[in-house]
């Protein structure tokens, strides 16, 4: 429901589009992270992967990745699936707390900015920061959509939409598979 403009990319979600050339580095530096020696003959210390480290990136392999994660969470995560609406864990949850990324733990939402979309997937009008989720245009089943990863670990999280709720008119439709849920202290 609600899936209009869906097609429209423009716009405030252009706004953070900086954070999607980080994603893009961040890919680049996870195709070549796999396997490599931290410590890379001839590589000069400070070298390219930088701005890789001081986002704190994690590459991990593909069999890394699959002795800790669940199988829906790796299709998800590391193939980029979407979990069936209304299935997942967290799409109709309403707990206070912080949503974290299934993969690496890097918190990513907070219950504060929840909100129920009708969607079946939980749902979202912003990160809990800005830099918190990367975003990358997706072009994939003939749509134009912009994809949500994890600024750490490249996993995939979900779709960012232009019909969310004010104030910020964003839908951030995430995959619960992605999301692993931290209740708030007591007395928060
Ligand atoms: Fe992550």
């Amino acid at each position: 429901m609600g899936k209009a403009g869906e097609t429209g990319t423009t716009g405030r979600i252009g706004r953070i589009g900086g954070v999607g050339a980080v994603a893009v580095a961040l890919g680049l530096a996870l195709a070549g992270g796999c396997g490599r020696a931290t410590g890379v003959p001839g590589a000069p210390a400070s070298g390219g992967g930088a701005a890789a480290e001081r986002s704190g990136a994690m590459a991990k392999c593909d069999a890394e990745w699959d002795g800790s994660l669940t199988p829906e969470q790796r299709r998800v995560l590391r193939e980029k699936g979407t979990e069936r609406a209304f299935t997942g864990a967290y799409w109709d949850h309403h707990e206070e707390g912080t949503y974290r990324c299934a993969g690496c733990g890097l918190e990513l939402f907070s219950s504060q900015h929840k909100y129920d979309s009708g969607s079946g997937w939980p749902s979202f009008w912003q990160p809990v920061a800005p830099e918190a989720v990367a975003t990358e245009a997706d072009g994939s089943f003939g749509m134009r959509r912009t994809e949500v990863l994890c600024p750490r670990c490249g996993g995939h999280l979900g779709h960012v939409f232009e019909d969310g709720p004010q104030p910020t008119g964003l839908r951030y439709c995430i995959n619960s598979a992605a999301l692993r849920f931290e209740p708030a202290a007591p007395g928060k």
